[in-house]
């Protein structure tokens, strides 16, 4: 994609949605990392129903320890491989308690060092959480930077550096966003909705979708 079309991309998803948000509900950047870290293969709607009470008491590493990995496993058993997250939350809230003194370091380096934690999670932790540039690629982003053209590659980390580069301002702090709801709710894995897409002139993908039937006018 040219300079020029990546501009008018971003710009038509920027009217169409200025101040995207995350899905996940948290309410300080802790309580972030635990429900990102806990959204690997789960949607975010689920991960919000199990986490909406546990975050009622729980807003700190320590109150993560001291409710103990059962009862957080109690909390979370609705999303997939609970044990696996549950294990990897208590760690992480342990060394942000012995090394960070219970705060969530601002640092792409420190993040990672966190159990449970890779380079997607600290892209959103720094960009939600500490209003960084990053770009965090999930399934959705790949897939729309691929399809589109405006940021071709082979692996999630290809896709981000591509992305990195491409972006201009003012749309780099939210590109993420955008991109990840558009993936998520008009550019569809299996069956992307061209026909109502506000992109669709811009995006190098070939085999549009055309509408179903019953979004087609009437004959008269
Ligand atoms: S035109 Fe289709 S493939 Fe391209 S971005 Fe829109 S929904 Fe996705």
């Amino acid at each position: 994609m040219k300079r020029a079309e990546i501009v008018e991309f971003y710009a038509r998803l920027a009217a169409d949605n200025p101040h995207p948000e995350t899905e996940l509900e948290a309410g300080n950047p802790f309580q972030l990392v635990v429900a990102v870290a806990l959204s690997a293969q789960a949607t975010d709607v689920g991960v919000n129903k199990a986490t909406r009470r546990l975050f009622e008491t729980v807003t700190t590493p320590q109150q993560m320890l001291d409710l103990g990995e059962d009862a957080l496993k109690q909390h979370i058993k609705t999303i997939g491989l609970f044990n696996t997250k549950a294990k990897n939350v208590i760690a992480l809230s342990q060394r942000l308690v012995d090394v960070y003194g219970g705060e969530v370091p601002n640092d792409r380096d420190a993040l990672e060092t966190l159990p449970g934690v890779g380079r997607k999670t600290a892209n959103v932790v720094l960009n939600v959480a500490f209003g960084a540039e990053t770009f965090a690629v999930d399934t959705h982003i790949f897939r729309v930077g691929n399809r589109t053209g405006l940021a071709r590659g082979k692996t999630p980390l290809a896709v981000e550096l591509k992305l990195d580069k491409a972006t201009p301002q003012p749309f780099r702090l939210h590109a993420h966003h955008w991109l990840i709801l558009h993936g998520r709710y008009v550019c569809k894995a299996r069956r992307p909705e061209c026909w109502r897409c506000i992109v669709a002139d811009l995006c190098a993908f070939k085999p549009k979708t055309p509408p179903p039937k019953a979004a087609l006018p009437k004959e008269p």
